[in-house]
């Protein structure tokens, strides 16, 4: 391997830039010729591949957002485009790639490795830590941190005014924002996709609280939750309980942004220099991750299919801590 691809594909999350850096960088310490591939798969499509030299990373690590942009490819899904993309890729002679993205992303890298046999490493870049082969994505913990600091403020209001809060947070099929959120916020009740919680528990739960004398209630709802978005499950309860002061907030893009924390720079940085060094092992279709605080390469076949459950334990924290 000589020449390495590195692209950004799906939802964006902080962290990306920091792993785009540890990559470039990586791949000059091993001198590799390294291109970075704007927009994901379009860019690959589109010979949308410039040569990466040490400027092009400079001030980039503590940047949010993916300065090679993100994107997602219908093109890339068809066989044609595909074709179009390996075509781009021998033109500029990139014989391996490192891709950074969701579960969707790594597919993606899984069937050109199969069509083409072009190596690829995968890295989990993701504010929904919904992957299998890695404790944690790149982009979960800074985005927990930004839903912390607005359910911060949130809490203000709704104690000043005795206010029950219905808070949405991102993962249309992962609560691990929503239960990172949940502890990390003292909400009263966390609400994710793997498990339904019914109207009736939640309403048990607000009204012993209200004898307990909480100043104010925060529930935190993952959108993709079994039982509603927030303003879903927001409406049933103010039909059970009419005198509360029901209000709902929608956290939204606000969770995608800003400067990765300390830990995605470094998760990023560990993994972007553990995905080259893979690919010059010979570890090819693998996502590289980190559990136990020790880096593991996974079949990215086994990444994007086997289910990363959410943490028992972390739940029934969360329940003793909202009683
Ligand atoms: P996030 O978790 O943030 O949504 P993601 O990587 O899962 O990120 P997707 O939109 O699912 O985001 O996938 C990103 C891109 O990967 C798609 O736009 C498409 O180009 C490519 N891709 C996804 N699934 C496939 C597939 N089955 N075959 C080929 N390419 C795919």
């Amino acid at each position: 391997i000589k020449k390495i691809g590195v692209l950004t594909s799906g939802g964006d999350a902080p962290g990306m830039n920091a792993a785009i850096r540890a990559v470039v960088r990586a791949g000059f310490y091993y001198n590799l010729e390294v291109y970075g591939i704007y927009r994901g798969y379009e860019g690959m499509i589109n010979d949308d591949i410039r040569k990466m030299d040490s400027r092009s990373i400079a001030h980039v690590l503590e940047r949010g957002g993916t300065f090679l942009k993100s994107a997602r490819s219908q093109e890339f899904r068809t066989p044609e485009g595909r074709k179009k993309a390996y075509d781009n890729l021998r033109k500029h002679g990139i014989d391996a790639l490192v891709v950074i993205g969701g579960d969707g992303s790594l597919t993606g890298a899984h069937l050109f490795y199969k069509e083409y046999g072009i190596p690829a490493v995968g890295l989990p870049g993701t504010i929904d830590n919904d992957l299998f082969g890695t404790d944690l994505t790149i982009g979960f913990d800074t985005a927990c941190n930004t839903a912390i600091e607005a359910i911060d403020k949130i809490r203000d209001t709704a104690t000043s005014h005795d206010r029950l809060f219905f808070i949405e947070v991102m993962g249309r099929d992962a609560g691990f924002i929503a239960i990172n959120a949940g502890i990390g916020s003292a909400a009263a009740a966390i609400l994710i996709p793997e498990k339904k919680m019914p109207v009736e528990s939640l309403i048990e739960r607000l009204k012993s609280r209200e004898k307990a004398k909480k100043e104010s209630n925060i529930v935190i709802v993952a959108e993709g939750g079994k039982s509603g978005g927030a303003a879903e499950i927001a409406e049933k309860v103010q039909k059970i309980l009419p005198t509360y002061d029901i209000k709902v907030t929608i956290l939204g893009h606000l969770q995608r942004g800003g400067a990765p924390s300390a830990f995605d720079r470094t998760l990023a940085s560990k993994l972007g220099v553990s995905a080259v060094e893979g690919l010059l092992q010979g570890k090819y279709d693998v996502m590289v991750g980190v559990i136990n605080n020790k880096v593991v390469f996974t079949p990215i076949k086994r990444a994007i299919v086997d289910d990363k459950k959410v943490d028992e334990e972390e739940l029934r924290i969360a329940a003793i801590l909202s009683t």
